[in-house]
């Protein structure tokens, strides 16, 4: 008999399995990511009520089986929701970002508290009203920290000379941050940005979550939206479907398809 782990968590994703069963990821707060399976979940509301959804925080009991990766999901109590992101296209477009970057980047138990707390702080201000862009750019930063891949944007990788003050810096991604131009050697693949969305980027990166607000400007935005994917490219798998959602689902973009 294999023990029952409890412990909260936010649905990441939820697929079909069978007739009625489902395969649920969840980012919990004390076990990393955990995928199991909610037998009979279809038609349990005693177990599962309502809370097998995104934006659903939970309290999950589940039981790790030795001889599977999947766990055996017990039950789900619901701890509440952020209702914002059914009503606000935009919302529910970066909110889904959050947790399809979320699971790509997390590899099973391996993430400690700092996932989870990321999670529920970035979901806590978009529900909350807060301007999507600079904090999906804080979140995305936060979450490469976090997974070990902390770029450095504040001075030249080389030479240390600060990109505050420079016109030009060139993003190198297989040097992990930014280089001056003094440095970049002949015929290596380098993004060329401005010194201040390097400097922006690096303040969202060194910043609380909360403290994110709209400073920046419309074309530092998106060129910091530019470098982060670039970023995030270099560490993921193919493309993520939510990211190209957000850009369309935007309201105060200027790339904006509506
Ligand atoms: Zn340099």
């Amino acid at each position: 008999m294999s023990l029952e782990i409890a412990t909260a968590a936010f649905v990441l994703r939820a697929r079909p399995y069978g007739e009625s069963d489902r395969i649920i990821t969840l980012i919990t707060e004390t076990q990393g990511k955990v995928t199991g399976i909610a037998k009979g979940a279809k038609n349990s509301r005693r177990r599962f009520a309502g809370t097998l959804e995104p934006f659903v925080h939970v309290r999950t009991v589940f039981r790790q089986r030795p001889s599977s990766d999947l766990a055996f999901l017990v039950r789900c109590e619901f701890l509440g929701v952020f209702r914002r992101f059914t009503s606000d296209l935009e919302r529910f477009a970066a909110g889904s970002y959050v947790l399809e970057l979320t699971d790509r980047m997390v590899f099973g138990r391996e993430s400690g508290r700092e996932v989870y707390r990321l999670v529920a702080d970035v979901l806590a201000l978009l529900d909350a009203g807060t301007p999507t862009e600079p904090v999906l750019r804080a979140f995305e930063l936060h979450l490469l920290a976090a997974s070990g891949y902390a770029p450095a944007l504040d001075r030249c990788r080389a030479c240390g000379t600060p990109a505050d003050g420079a016109e030009r810096v060139y993003l190198s991604v297989a040097r992990g941050g930014v280089l001056c131009r003094g440095c970049v050697p002949a015929g290596e693949a380098v993004r060329p940005i401005a010194g201040a969305t390097a400097v922006e980027l690096a303040r969202l990166a060194a910043g609380p979550l909360a403290g994110t607000t709209a400073r920046l400007s419309a074309r530092t935005l998106v060129e910091a939206a530019a470098v982060a994917e670039h970023l995030l490219a270099a560490v993921t798998s193919g493309p993520l479907r939510s990211r190209e959602f957000v850009a369309r689902a935007r309201v105060d973009s200027p790339e904006t398809l509506r």
